[in-house]
């Protein structure tokens, strides 16, 4: 949580300068009425599609959490290149507004850095985190705090964590901040030295009984690489769902807070086409989903937002099936270009009904936190 102001001005400019995007134009004019929340949750299920929301839910007893939301909305997930986006190009449009070329991390088609929900949020003040069940430094929350050309140079993203004040990181890909190929930097240390404290799963297991003392920033490193899949044990995301939300809030009490969830393997099922896969990872998500939802209710301050950057696998439930037993089909081991949905529950929720591009939601949360008005 630092000041930032002049850096936001200028970053604030271009990513919503209405000439570098068409699309923002048209839908900025007519926004109905909404209470502002303080605290807003972005939850990402990367790769889920509304298959993938159907399978998981038949295969969980015909009930998923994402039932309780009771605004829904489409976006339009395409990107500045492609009609098929990557999770790279989608990521930027939830955190830039803006649409860009598949693989680009935090920057424009011309390959500029853009200012993200998180680094806006930073500069008001606002509590900030990720959590993923990727590396920290995968595509889709990478570029809520980084700034480089290729999806693939996770050395170079995860050094951009260390040009950020967020609060709060959760996921994997410890072996980019210590044991790196590109210099002898050990970012680990380095975020030590800044403030941070600093845990992984080498040593301890995220639970209830880890220690996450909000005096100061936190980051745990939830496996060298990848994490394993649910269905292989990985049982962390409902837990430090609930535990970053609680140590959020006890960071900014009364600015509020930013923080993206994402349930990242739901793609990665996909792309294996693998409907069991795919069915554990879903089930997985809307677990955290229950569990921001719990928090939200009681707080009554919170929008939570869930949607996906994309489909992937042209994943179907064929006929034959059944609620408990599934015949699925898939028409490629990439991304599909439907619509997407986007669930919305708390203050601002009635902002995201209806059929808009991918960028809005960008627009909708920073219209929401009043991030032009306010301070
Ligand atoms: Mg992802
Ligand atoms: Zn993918």
């Amino acid at each position: 949580m630092k000041i930032k102001i002049l850096i936001l001005s200028l970053f604030g400019f271009w990513a919503c300068n209405p000439k570098s995007n068409p699309a923002l134009t048209d839908s900025t004019s007519t926004w109905p009425d909404f209470t502002p929340p303080q605290n807003i949750i972005l939850m990402i299920g990367d790769g889920m599609g509304l298959t993938q929301i159907s399978a998981g839910m038949y295969m969980n007893g015909n009930k998923l959490h994402l039932e309780e939301f009771p605004v829904i909305g489409l976006h339009k997930s395409y990107s500045y290149n492609d009609l098929i986006t990557d999770s790279a190009a989608g990521a930027v449009a939830f955190a830039s507004g803006i649409k860009t070329y598949n693989g680009a991390i935090g920057v424009n088609a011309d390959t500029i850095a853009v200012q993200t929900i998180l680094e806006d949020a930073e500069a008001h003040g606002l509590a900030t985190g990720l959590i993923a069940t990727s590396k920290i430094l995968h595509a889709t929350p990478a570029c809520f705090f980084a700034h480089q050309k290729s999806r693939t140079m996770y050395e170079e993203i995860a050094a951009d964590l260390l040009l950020t004040d967020m609060d709060l990181f959760i996921g994997g890909g410890k072996k980019y901040f210590d044991q790196r190929t590109l210099d002898n930097r050990n970012l680990i240390e380095e975020l030590q030295e800044k403030g941070y404290v600093i845990s992984d799963y080498f040593q301890q297991d995220f639970n209830d009984s880890l220690i996450m003392d909000p005096a100061f920033n936190f980051g745990y490193l939830t496996a060298l690489d990848a994490p394993l899949p649910a269905a292989a044990g990985r049982d962390y995301l409902t837990s430090a769902s609930a535990r970053g939300i609680e140590f959020l809030q006890a960071r900014s009490p009364e600015n509020g807070f930013f923080l993206m969830i994402e349930g990242s393997q739901i793609d990665w099922g996909g792309h294996a086409n693998d409907s069991d896969y795919i069915i554990s990872e879903m089930i997985d998500f809307d677990r955290a989903i229950g569990t921001v939802m719990d928090f939200a209710k009681k707080d009554g301050n919170t929008l939570v937002i869930v949607t996906a950057d994309h489909e992937t696998g042209g994943y179907a439930i064929n006929p034959g099936s059944t609620m408990d037993s599934l015949v699925t089909a898939f028409t490629t081991g990439y991304h599909t270009g439907c619509l997407i949905p986007v669930f919305a529950f708390g203050p601002g929720s009635n902002l995201f009904s209806g059929i808009y591009e991918n960028t809005a939601i960008y627009d909708k949360m920073r219209l929401a936190f009043q991030f032009d008005k306010l301070k």
